[in-house]
This record gives structure tokens, C-alpha cells and sequence, in this order.
């Protein structure tokens, strides 16, 4: 429990620190901090909420949170959703002052930002100079910032060809949560005579420690990025499968990977339930009723030489042919343009799949997206609907659940399963939901999925399911309690309450 005078006092010595301008114990500031994007979870306010401009002030803070013991979280653009940047009572670090570029470095490929920046700002800016990161940070939007997509190992627009956020990540400079707030740098960065252009060889590879550890291990406060030059030439198609059918989708995903390789800039599957609820929200529908029998594979390519893109798309059209049909969204849409026409812009990348997966903004939602091996797909679509059809008196009233809104291909044979289940946003519904939403996760995590946005609700759930061995839990423990010897940092992620406490008595037995 946190006693309020010590949080008073800490009040008062950060205020000194960061002026009064920064630093808030207000309700009304409390409130508008007391969600993410995960409204099944409910408000939860935060004791103070502080602003800090610079590393040496969250190394401040940090000192200041350990000598009155009083716990931490930070955030980024609050995007998350699953509970993952709230705070229950102590200090809740908003990082998003910490926004500036401080080197891109166009002849070595890297830059180094502060880790508040949003994907908006460094995007817009690289593109001023025909740079980009490859990976264009998540679906949700300019507001993310670059800290929360490392912490969260976030997959977006470019995941296909360029990986996750961390896989761009050069090495970080990062507050260790102790009562030193000692501040490292890691990566070339480890090295005080290098420049942060490279990731491996000077030590260990400690970045990896603090990538996708959502916000449990440090507060991330810069990030040396990889970057590319903008490919001049994108082009966009799109192929409906003939039939409802994931064994084809997962031979189509691999064919694709064999023959396009480094071509694909991006592969995502709209399953066919989801093309039909988006045909069905159509206000001005069009005069022939579209036949809709199957998935429809959208495939974006790229190539500096235009010739080669030409090719690409033919060979896309060989290897889909048998299978699938060329689609365009006109046939649901009258207004949506034809992919001949399509052109790639920043507002474009930014809302790549945002009508996928907001079929039904008013609602709870618990997202369940996990990645899975391709060659998996077809069982876990099987399991995770028999699993819908099998507890479906346990979900909220109305519930609607789907395996995938979308499907995803990642590097090598990896693939993104965006799926979930919503409710009516109303309170009687938010135990309900989270009961099964911790059900749902447990039954992926069992069936091998591997999720990475964990928050509290997937890092708990990954728990419950008993997927650490005991030795894994152990090292996880020591290893964090190197960093943050008073367990201040991000407390509950994990099931972690202390180090005394056992976190596989919150295993869940007996379950299928
Ligand atoms: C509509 C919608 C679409 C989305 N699409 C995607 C998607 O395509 N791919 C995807 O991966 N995610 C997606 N998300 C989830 C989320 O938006 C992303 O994971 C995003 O990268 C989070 O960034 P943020 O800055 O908002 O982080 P926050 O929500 O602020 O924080 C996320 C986590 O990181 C920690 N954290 C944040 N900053 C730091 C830091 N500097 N140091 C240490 N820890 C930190 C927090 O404690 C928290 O646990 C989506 C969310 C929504 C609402």
C-alpha cells in the first residue's frame, strides 16, 4: 500500500525538479490518464502524473519514486490495449515531452530520437528527406510513440518486409529503475567512443532486454533507429480465394514468401466474415451484389526499379491464379478507388488497417492478436472457433468473437493473427469480459501462440496458462532485480506483485 504523505513529499521534491507546469495530483488529470485503449479494464487513477523534458530528470524521478518506495509506470502515446500504460495509484511518467530528434544521419542509416517522439513527427520528417524506417509503428496511429512500440514490440504497416519495431532498434538508452537512476546506453551506443549505427559486438546484446518488456525493465528515454532509403516504386493488389479456406491461405502465404521474397512490403488476409460486415456498413451500396466466397489476400510490393515491380506482379498473379480471384473493394464500394490507382502516402500507412479492425468502435474490446507459425494457421482457426462455439453462454451478451479481423505476414514464416471479441461498454459486462479474455489468451498461449503487446492482461494470461518453466521464472526475477532491486517499475505485469511473491499460484489447473 502507498502511504500518502510519502507520496506528498515526493510530489514536493519532483516539482522541484521539474516545475510545477509538469507535474499534476488533480482529478481531472487523473481521469484523463486513467485508460488506454482497453476499456473492458476499469479507470484506474494514478497518485501523480509527471511530464519530465530530459534523461536526467526521469533519472531524478526515478531516485526520488525509490526513496519513498512509491511505484511507477510510464507512458508513451497510451495506445495500448491491454492495460499496459496505467497506473494504480504511484507515478505514472508521460514521456511525450520527450520528443526531439537529435541526429538523423542520412549517409550511415540511422538516427537517434527521444523515445516520447510519435511515429507522426519522426515519419513526416524523414520523409522531408527520403528516409523512412521501413516499419511505420502500429495500427493505431500518429499519437504512438517510437518507446511505446519498442516496449510493446510492435508489428505494423512494412512488418512483412522489415520486421517489428525492435528488429529496426540500434540500441537504446534507457534509466534503469534503482535507487541510483542510473542511466545506460546500449547497442554501438555501449561503446563511449562509437556512434550508435550498429546493434551487435560491443556486449552482450543488452537492447533485447528492454525490447517488448512493456515497460517493466527501464524507462526507454532514446532510440538509435535503423533506416532505408524510400523505395521509389509501391504498387497494391488484391485477390479474393475462391474458398473459405485456411489451409490455401496458409500455402498461398508461403508460395508468396518462396517466389517474392524481399519484393513483399506487406501481405495482409481479410477473412471473409470481415469483408461481409464491412460490405454490410456500405451506406451507398453497389447496384451488383458482390459475391463474396473467401478471404481476400492484400499484397503491397516494392522495388527501386520499376521494371522489377512489374515484374513481381505478374509473378503474383501466376501463383494466385489458380486459387484466387483478382478483387477490387469497389465491388463492396462504389467509392473506394481501384488498386491500378493507388498510391502510397503517410495517411495511407497510418490507416492501413484501421477499418479492419474497428468494425465496432462503442464496445469493449479484448484483443487477442498473437502470432503463430503459417503452417500452424489452419489448426488454431479450428481451435480458436470451437472454442468460441464451446463457452459461448460464458461470453458478455452479444458478444461478437472472431479468430481474425486480420491476418498478418511477418518475416520468415510468421504471421500475425489480429482477432478478439467485443462486448457492450457498460460495467456489468467488464468482469465478464475479462474472464473470458484471459480464458481466450490462455487457450492461444497453450496452443503455442506467441503474443507481444502483454500489458497486464496478456503478460498475466501467459502466466496463468503455466507456459515459464520454473527456471525461466527464476532468471526473469533475477534479472529484474538487477534493475529494480524495490520492484517499482511496472508492478502487476506478469502476475508480478514482489519477489516474495509466487507468481505460479496464479496458474490456471484443469483447463482444456
Ligand atoms: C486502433 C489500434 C490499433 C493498433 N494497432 C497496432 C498494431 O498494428 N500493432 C501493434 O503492435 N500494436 C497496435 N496497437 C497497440 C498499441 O497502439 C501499440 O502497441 C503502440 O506501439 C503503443 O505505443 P504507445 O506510445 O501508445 O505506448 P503506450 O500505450 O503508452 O505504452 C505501451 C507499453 O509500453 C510501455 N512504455 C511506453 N513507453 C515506454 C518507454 N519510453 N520506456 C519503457 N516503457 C514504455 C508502457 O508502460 C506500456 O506497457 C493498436 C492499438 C489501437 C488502439
Amino acid at each position: 500500500m502507498i502511504i500518502m504523505s510519502k507520496v506528498k513529499d515526493a510530489y514536493k521534491e519532483i516539482e522541484g525538479i521539474i516545475g510545477s507546469d509538469y507535474i499534476s495530483d488533480k482529478d481531472f488529470m487523473k481521469a484523463a490518464y486513467s485508460r488506454n485503449v482497453d476499456p473492458a479494464f476499469p479507470d484506474r487513477w494514478a497518485d501523480i502524473i509527471v511530464r519530465p523534458e530530459s534523461t536526467e530528470e526521469v533519472s531524478e524521478i526515478v531516485r526520488i519514486a525509490n526513496k519513498y518506495k512509491i511505484p511507477m509506470v510510464p507512458r508513451g502515446g497510451g495506445a495500448d490495449l491491454v492495460g499496459g500504460s496505467v497506473s494504480e495509484g504511484g507515478i505514472l511518467i508521460d514521456l511525450t515531452r520527450m520528443n526531439k530528434i537529435i541526429e538523423i544521419n542520412e549517409k550511415d542509416y540511422y538516427c537517434e530520437v527521444e523515445c516520447g517522439i510519435t511515429w507522426g513527427a519522426l515519419l513526416s520528417e524523414l520523409q522531408r528527406q527520403g528516409l523512412t524506417t521501413g516499419v511505420l509503428g502500429p495500427g493505431s496511429g500518429y499519437s504512438a510513440t517510437i518507446g511505446g512500440g519498442l516496449s510493446n514490440s510492435t508489428a505494423g504497416f512494412g512488418s512483412t518486409k522489415y520486421g517489428v519495431i525492435p528488429d529496426i532498434c540500434l540500441g537504446v538508452e534507457v534509466v534503469l529503475p534503482n535507487p541510483q537512476g542510473t542511466i545506460i546506453r546500449t547497442g554501438a551506443a555501449a561503446n563511449k567512443y562509437a556512434k550508435p549505427f550498429c546493434r551487435y559486438g560491443v556486449a552482450p546484446d543488452f537492447t533485447g532486454l528492454f525490447m517488448g518488456d512493456v515497460g517493466t525493465m527501464g524507462i526507454k528515454t532514446k532510440a538509435f533507429l535503423r533506416l532505408h532509403p524510400e523505395t521509389p516504386f509501391k504498387a497494391q493488389r488484391y485477390y479474393m480465394l475462391k474458398k473459405n479456406d485456411y489451409n490455401k491461405v496458409s500455402e498461398l502465404m508461403y508460395k508468396l514468401r518462396k517466389e517474392i521474397r524481399d519484393g513483399l512490403h506487406d501481405v495482409l488476409v481479410i477473412p471473409v466474415i470481415v469483408v461481409q460486415l464491412l460490405a454490410g456498413m456500405v451506406e451507398n451500396k453497389p447496384v451488383k451484389r458482390p459475391r463474396l466466397k473467401g478471404p481476400v489476400f492484400s499484397i503491397l510490393v516494392e522495388s527501386t526499379d520499376e521494371r522489377v515491380l512489374d515484374v513481381y506482379l505478374e509473378q503474383i498473379e501466376n501463383l494466385m491464379k489458380d486459387d484466387a480471384r483478382p478483387f477490387e473493394w469497389q465491388e463492396i464500394d462504389p467509392e473506394e478507388p481501384l488498386s491500378k490507382d493507388w498510391e502510397f502516402n503517410l495517411k495511407y500507412a497510418y490507416h492501413y488497417f484501421n477499418k479492419f479492425i474497428s468494425v465496432n468502435p462503442p464496445k469493449i474490446s479484448c484483443t487477442t492478436c498473437h502470432k503463430v507459425p503459417i503452417s500452424a494457421l489452419p489448426k488454431v482457426a479450428n481451435l480458436s472457433n470451437q472454442f468460441d462455439i464451446n463457452y459461448r453462454d460464458e461470453f458478455p451478451p452479444q458478444s461478437i468473437a472472431l479468430f481474425a479481423t486480420v491476418i498478418f505476414l511477418l518475416p520468415n514464416g510468421n504471421c500475425v493473427v489480429v482477432g478478439g471479441f467485443n462486448a457492450d461498454n457498460i460495467d456489468e459486462q467488464r468482469e465478464k469480459s475479462m474472464n473470458m479474455w484471459h480464458k481466450k489468451l490462455r487457450l492461444q498461449v497453450r496452443y503455442g501462440g506467441v503474443h507481444y503487446w502483454l500489458g497486464e492482461a496478456i503478460s498475466q494470461s501467459i502466466v496463468e496458462a503455466n507456459a515459464y518453466t520454473p527456471e525461466f521464472i527464476q532468471f526473469f526475477k533475477d534479472m529484474k532485480k538487477v534493475v529494480d532491486p524495490n520492484y517499482l517499475l511496472s508492478p502487476k505485469k506478469f502476475h508480478m506483485y514482489s519477489y516474495d511473491n509466487d507468481i505460479t499460484q496464479n496458474i490456471i489447473k484443469n483447463e482444456e
